[in-house]
């Protein structure tokens, strides 16, 4: 039961962090939605969230990109619940290409949205934290923190460099009662995997169903997509009592890639 809690959900306009958000406000947790959306599409998912759900929610806008954006929507949330109970850094971007073609600014973005974000909102949540004695901080890695893979130096860069951040801030955060983990999901269905089977349906001549059994051939031994929910529930059970002592793990949830 997460009510009374206050949690920050990045990037929850879309797949994996918009089912997140939806299972901690299922369990009573107060919400604050961030991601790319504009102003209409936020207000219709936050009558949505208050209506499903019974629970405040409020969107915040914040482009993870910049850090001055970030501070000033960190001061605002510490100013107006005193301190953020959990923070879910989801917000993520994919790009694949070689290394020598891959667009300087494309990394600079990877860098920003995916590594430098967190430390930014962990490093302005954490005073607050630390004064209340809870938290729990929950960084959306992947298993492509864990393996390398040709065409994702950027991304597995940002995400090696993620569940590194996840552990320092764990053993940093150990003797208190906030907790600090990554999650590493292989394949789930969401928009930004769509753009790789489409990137890979264009490329080999396939239609959508034979580019996804590809795709999940390509590492990922259940031949299954791992599901929205079973994500979000790792991430509730992170938020849990019985999660009190786990601590700077980086879980993985892959349908057996990691265990090859
Ligand atoms: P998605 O594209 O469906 O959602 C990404 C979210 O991030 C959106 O809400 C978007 O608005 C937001 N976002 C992007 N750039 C932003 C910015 N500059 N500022 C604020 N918000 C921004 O992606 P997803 O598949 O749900 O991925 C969520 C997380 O899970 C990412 O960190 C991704 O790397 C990770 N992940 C996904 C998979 C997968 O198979 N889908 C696997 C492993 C890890």
């Amino acid at each position: 039961d997460l009510s009374g809690r206050v949690a920050l959900v990045t990037g929850s306009t879309s797949g994996i962090g918009l089912a997140v958000a939806r299972r901690l406000a299922r369990s009573g947790a107060t919400l604050v939605l961030n991601g790319l959306a504009d102003a209409a599409a936020a207000d219709a998912l936050c009558a949505e969230f208050r209506e499903t759900y019974g629970v405040p929610v409020r969107f915040q806008p914040c482009d993870l990109r910049k850090p001055a954006e970030i501070e000033a929507m960190m001061a605002e949330l510490n100013e107006a619940y005193g301190a953020l109970d959990i923070l879910v850094n989801n917000a993520g971007i994919q790009h694949v290409s070689q290394i020598e073609a891959f667009p300087v600014e494309k990394w600079d973005d990877m860098i920003a949205v995916n590594l430098s974000a967190s430390f930014h909102t962990i490093r302005t949540a954490l005073p607050a934290m630390r004064a209340r004695n809870w938290g729990r901080i929950v960084n959306m890695a992947s298993i492509s923190g864990l393996r390398g893979r040709a065409g994702k130096t950027g991304y597995n860069a940002t995400k090696h460099g993620l569940i590194g951040l996840t552990k320092s801030v764990a053993l940093e955060t150990a003797k208190t009662a906030i907790t600090c983990n990554a999650i590493c999901p292989g394949w789930v269905h969401t928009p930004l995997v769509q753009k790789q089977i489409d990137a890979l349906a264009e490329r080999d001549g396939l239609d959508n169903a034979a580019a996804t059994d590809r795709l999940l051939g390509l590492r990922q031994p259940s031949g299954k997509f791992v599901t929205l929910e079973q994500i979000a529930g790792l991430c509730e059970f992170f938020c849990s009592p019985d999660a009190d002592e786990v601590r700077g793990v980086a879980w993985a949830m892959d349908g057996g890639t990691t265990a090859a």
